[in-house]
């Protein structure tokens, strides 16, 4: 089998303008960044909004293991389905960011023959709109610094201050720093820190934005430090929201590729699941929703992170509501829930399967209580044995649930075809709710998560979070949706504990305030927010050949 990067590399693309036309973007509304990137102009992308809606799939999955589950692929493996049944189908996903293409070896553009391309770029430095990202961020830990140098007008307690720089690179040695040493000239020495660009609270923001307006405002409202009496200092009092969205004016309009199949994807922005909500721009896709009947989209994680954060804060904050949800698991994924190790997956081994499941059955119940309809895809490994495959379909059968089987990820589209006919069935059966009302308190909506969808016994909060707490409430925040920051391999916040654990409890270690991207982070347990390097990073073994070509990525 062919890597990643040769079946991409093989592909022959369309110019993108003829990928738009298809997609009906007129020529006038892109801008194109070579032959095969465009960005679609924010002048187009208002005039749409009053157009007819499509249907919005949300594609998640089970508890991520480290066999791999394959979102991204399905994701466009079913959007290129859709295309080839005629249905006009819009792919929405996010952009890749440095840190893993360089760390862990794995793209975030699919794989086989279920990709967006042109891979390299798309995964490299695509359109820029990281960098931009990244600079947005830095400017305001620029004027913060440069803030209370002279004068500190706004009263900032410069131990208080909450804003830290960023880098989309993974970094540890920049975890945790002192600045301004040096002497006089260089300002007074504080602790500080970077964050990997997709922990910012500008990309959040970024994603959450309905227009450069919205952007600029809630550019504002993000906190940067406190007063010595607790009163918090936003990017609007050191006056950094205006050159902020200057600098991300550009890259707030989507980003245009196509799949293998010629197909129009759009790809733009990229939050982190943990700390942030993990999806891609609403921007993206609200102007898919306006120009395809359907719109396929991934949420990043298992379910009970990027699936109910797509619900309960990107759908509550955008105005937007899934029709159909699609839980990706693989054979493999549920052998690791079953308790078999990463090196023993090529052995069949129908019981661990059947083990294993019960993280597929709570993810799949634990939609259907966002009212929305559920279908499994099936993604299928070389590997699967048919006795592995028809278990997993017979436990969802007797939950009433479809299984279906699909091989995008090695026959493209095709591969697809029946997953596509289970979804088109659906739309329009479901009514979709988030899972709490905006009034209800931000401890009790961190209880309802807790219940509904990690089933855990009970809550507790550290003295400090729930001190912070009261304070967001005082002020005035209590109306917004919580986004948990807890691992992505359990239900529960311990990643060793798979499968479907229940009664378990939830701590919640420290809360923090997004006040701009318009939630509260509840932290429960270890989450990192720069990454590092593992020992033999990918980067070890990424080069470029004689002709110029890269090797190694994927
Ligand atoms: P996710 O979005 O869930 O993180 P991806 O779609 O990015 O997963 O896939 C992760 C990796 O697994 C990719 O390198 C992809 O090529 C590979 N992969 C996905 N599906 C299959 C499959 N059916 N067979 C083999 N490899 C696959
Ligand atoms: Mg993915």
């Amino acid at each position: 089998m062919a890597s990643d990067l040769e079946i991409a590399r093989a592909a022959e693309l369309r110019p993108i303008a003829a990928v738009a036309a298809r997609a009906g973007i007129p020529d006038a509304a892109l801008e194109p960044y070579g032959k095969f990137k465009a960005k679609v102009s924010l002048d187009f992308v208002r005039a749409q909004a009053g157009a007819k809606q499509g249907a919005l799939v949300l594609v998640t999955g089970i508890n991520p293991t480290p066999a791999g589950e394959g979102k991204t692929t399905t994701t466009i493996g079913l959007g290129d389905a859709l295309n080839a049944a005629g249905t006009r189908t819009m792919v929405c996903l996010r952009e890749p960011s440095l840190g893993p293409c360089f760390g862990v070896k794995g793209g975030a553009t699919g794989g086989g023959h279920a990709q967006v391309a042109p891979m390299e770029e798309i995964n490299l430095h695509f359109t820029g709109d990281f960098h931009a990202i990244t600079s947005a961020n830095n400017l305001l830990s620029a004027m913060v610094d440069n803030h209370l140098y002279w004068g500190n007008e706004a009263g900032l307690d410069p131990r208080r201050v909450t804003w830290r720089r960023a880098l989309d690179m993974n970094d540890r040695a920049l975890r945790q720093i002192v600045a301004s040493l040096g002497g006089v000239g260089n300002g007074s020495p504080r602790e500080e820190g970077f964050d990997i660009t997709v922990a910012s609270e500008v990309m959040a923001v970024f994603c959450l934005a309905r227009d450069l307006a919205d952007l600029q405002a809630r550019l504002g409202r993000m906190v940067v430090g406190a007063r010595r009496d607790g009163t918090l200092v936003t990017a609007r009092d050191i006056k950094a929201d205006g050159a902020m969205a200057v600098l991300l004016r550009d890259a707030l309009a989507p980003n245009l590729v196509q799949t293998l199949e010629g197909n129009p994807a759009l790809v733009h922005g990229g939050p982190f699941a943990n700390i942030a909500h993990g999806c891609n721009s609403l921007i993206a896709t609200r102007l898919g929703l306006s120009l395809a009947d359907v719109v396929v989209t991934e949420a990043g994680f298992g379910a009970d992170l990027g699936g109910e954060k797509f619900c309960d804060i990107k759908a509550r904050i955008g105005g937007i509501a899934p029709s159909v949800c699609v839980v990706v698991v693989t054979v493999r994924a549920l052998k690791m829930h079953g308790g078999v190790a990463k090196s023993a997956l090529g052995v069949e081994d129908v019981a661990a399967v059947g083990r294993g499941v019960v993280n597929l059955a709570r993810h799949v119940e634990n939609m259907g209580k966002f009212g929305v309809p559920v279908v499994v895809a099936l993604n299928r490994f070389t590997s699967d044995t048919d006795a592995e495959i028809a278990a997993v379909q017979r436990a969802m059968e007797t939950l009433g649930t479809e299984a279906v089987l699909c091989t995008h990820w090695s026959d493209g589209g095709a591969g697809a075809a029946d997953l596509a006919q289970a979804v088109l069935a659906r739309i329009g059966r479901g009514r979709f709710a988030p899972l709490y009302p905006d009034d209800l308190g931000l401890a009790e909506k961190i209880g309802v998560i807790a219940r509904e969808i990690y089933r855990a016994g009970s809550v507790s909060f550290t003295h400090a979070a729930e001190v912070k707490l009261a304070r967001f409430a005082q002020q005035g925040f209590a109306h917004l949706p919580v986004c948990i920051a807890k691992t992505q391999s359990s239900f529960s916040s311990d990643p060793t504990l798979l499968g479907a654990p229940e009664g378990h409890v939830l701590t919640v270690r420290d809360v923090r305030l997004a006040a701009g991207a318009g939630f509260v982070v509840a932290i429960c347990g270890d989450i990192m927010t720069m990454p590092g390097l593992p020992r033999h990073p990918a980067a070890e073994t990424i080069a470029l050949d004689s002709d110029g070509l890269i090797q190694g990525l994927f």
